[in-house]
């Protein structure tokens, strides 16, 4: 046997042995449910990642709901597109009243609230396949938020509804409640060589 043929049955057989893995491993997933995800971590990807779970759910004609709960200054390419052209979409993003420096905390609480009454509906509509909290985590790490309201409404949202989370941090209790949970990791970031945020690729 030539080195390319001893090289091509060695890779056979490693991919029999993982076939033969993922097949155990999808017989053995028999829950149909929605799934609850996180998308974490201080690397850039986590709001475009859960944009990308919308498009893939409209794919599908799934009724879909997103509510962002910090609206900067400028607006992303996401959020201009789903609102101006996706009107099927229930969307919602968290009003004026928050910005980073009115350091207004009492105004921040009241729109954090609002914003979170909204969320809640939709975590209880039976009609949506998709719920999106862009940016809850930071509700939880300044304490606008009652966690605790926020959990219960996760878990006892409808059977078939998927909600995903994003955010940085988030705290033990909504990593301990979702199903899946991802971490984008830092390795690097343009920003930090000095590029400027580019329209369409970072907001
Ligand atoms: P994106 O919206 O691009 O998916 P994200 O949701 O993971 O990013 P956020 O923390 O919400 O990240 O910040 C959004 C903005 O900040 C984007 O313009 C993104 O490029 C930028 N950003 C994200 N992570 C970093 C980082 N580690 N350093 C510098 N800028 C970052
Ligand atoms: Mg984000």
């Amino acid at each position: 046997m030539s080195s390319d043929e001893k090289k091509g049955a060695k890779h056979k057989a490693a991919m029999e042995k993982q076939k033969k893995s993922v097949d155990a491993s999808i017989a053995a997933a028999d829950t149909e449910r929605g799934v609850g995800i996180l998308l974490t971590g201080n690397g850039k990807g986590k709001t475009s990642s859960a944009f990308g779970m919308v498009l893939r759910a409209l794919g599908y004609g799934h009724k879909v709901g997103v509510v962002q709960f910090i609206k900067g200054q400028q607006l992303s390419g996401e959020e201009i597109y789903v609102r101006d052209r996706c009107p099927e979409v229930a969307f919602y993003q968290m009003g004026t009243g928050f910005t980073w420096d009115t350091q207004d905390r009492s105004a921040d609480i009241a729109a954090a609230r609002s914003t979170w009454e909204q969320a809640k509906a939709m975590l209880a509509d039976p009609g949506l396949d998709l719920v999106v909290l862009d940016e809850l985590t930071y509700m939880l790490s300044f304490d606008y938020l009652d966690e605790q309201e926020i959990l219960d409404a996760i878990q006892n949202r409808p059977e078939e509804q998927s909600v995903v989370v994003t955010g940085r941090g988030g705290g033990k209790g909504l990593r301990d409640i979702m199903d899946t949970v991802s971490e984008v990791k830092e390795i690097k970031h343009a920003y930090n060589a000095g590029i400027k945020a580019r329209r369409g690729v970072d907001y």
